[in-house]
């Protein structure tokens, strides 16, 4: 469930500066395909266009075979669960965060989730736990924490697909091997589409796209594309 296809897609923010020249690339169902390249390449804007932040001006992006402008964008951002560069928290609990927008969810499943999301460890730094306000005037959480959150925040909503735009390049290196860790439980047999910098940090991709600007230079495995260099 939640294959996604990019046909011919063309796009620009300003009718002068194409910013997508005729992108095609599919994310079958369960699988992850990465999107590498330069920064200013397209490749936000790409994960933008599939959140329909933005609609394209030709070609299409489907879900499932539907194309997106077919679907409500409700429909499609609850069927979507984004994990960006820099979380942006609310001024409340950290449960509130991780409930956020499913507020039915027992306590029991934002704490399982929490667990998933491995944010146990500094839970347990908290007395008051869950209901520790975050923010301003409440807990400062790393970047690292921050991340725990959205990611637990995305096993909660359990959405068919993920998008994961550079995801743990604020990271330092040790905080990014331990939230690259979370992100491949939460990404397993999940459509994952992943947008990075750097080639090295998505190696276990199934398919990896290089995008230069706005156009696909390169495409194959990991390894295929370290035999063309
Ligand atoms: P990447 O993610 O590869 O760094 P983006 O998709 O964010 O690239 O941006 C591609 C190009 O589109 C850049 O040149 C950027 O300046 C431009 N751009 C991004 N967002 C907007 C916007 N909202 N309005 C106008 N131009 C934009
Ligand atoms: P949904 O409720 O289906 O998740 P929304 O469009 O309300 O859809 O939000 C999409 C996702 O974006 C949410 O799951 C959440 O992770 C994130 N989000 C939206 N608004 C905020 C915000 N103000 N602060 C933090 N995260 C947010």
């Amino acid at each position: 469930q939640g294959a996604i296809s990019f046909k011919d897609v063309h796009f620009s923010y300003d009718p002068a500066r194409p910013i997508l020249k005729g992108i095609s690339f599919e994310v079958p169902a369960g699988k992850t395909v990465a999107v590498v390249g330069p920064s200013g390449a397209g490749k936000s804007t790409l994960s933008r266009l599939l959140y329909r932040f933005y609609d394209i001006q030709s070609g299409s992006v489907s879900v499932d075979g539907q194309d997106v402008r077919a679907v409500t964008q409700k429909s499609l951002r609850s069927a979507i669960g984004m994990v960006p560069q820099d979380t942006v928290l609310f001024n409340d609990t950290v449960a509130y965060n991780i409930r956020y927008g499913r507020p039915s969810a027992s306590d029991a499943d934002v704490k399982t989730a929490a667990e998933i999301a491995q944010i146990a460890h500094f839970i347990d730094l908290l007395p008051e736990g869950f209901d520790t306000k975050v923010g301003e005037r409440g807990l400062k959480l790393s970047g690292g924490e921050k991340q725990r959150v959205a990611i637990a925040r995305t096993v909660l909503k359990a959405p068919p697909i993920l998008i994961l735009d550079e995801a743990t390049s604020a990271l330092d290196t040790t905080t990014e091997r331990d939230i690259q860790t979370a992100l491949d439980v939460v990404s397993k047999n999940r459509t994952t589409l992943v947008i990075a910098h750097r080639l090295s940090t998505v190696i276990g991709a199934d398919e990896i796209i290089v995008l230069k600007s706005g156009e696909i230079a390169e495409r194959g495995t990991h390894a295929e594309l370290l035999q063309k260099k």
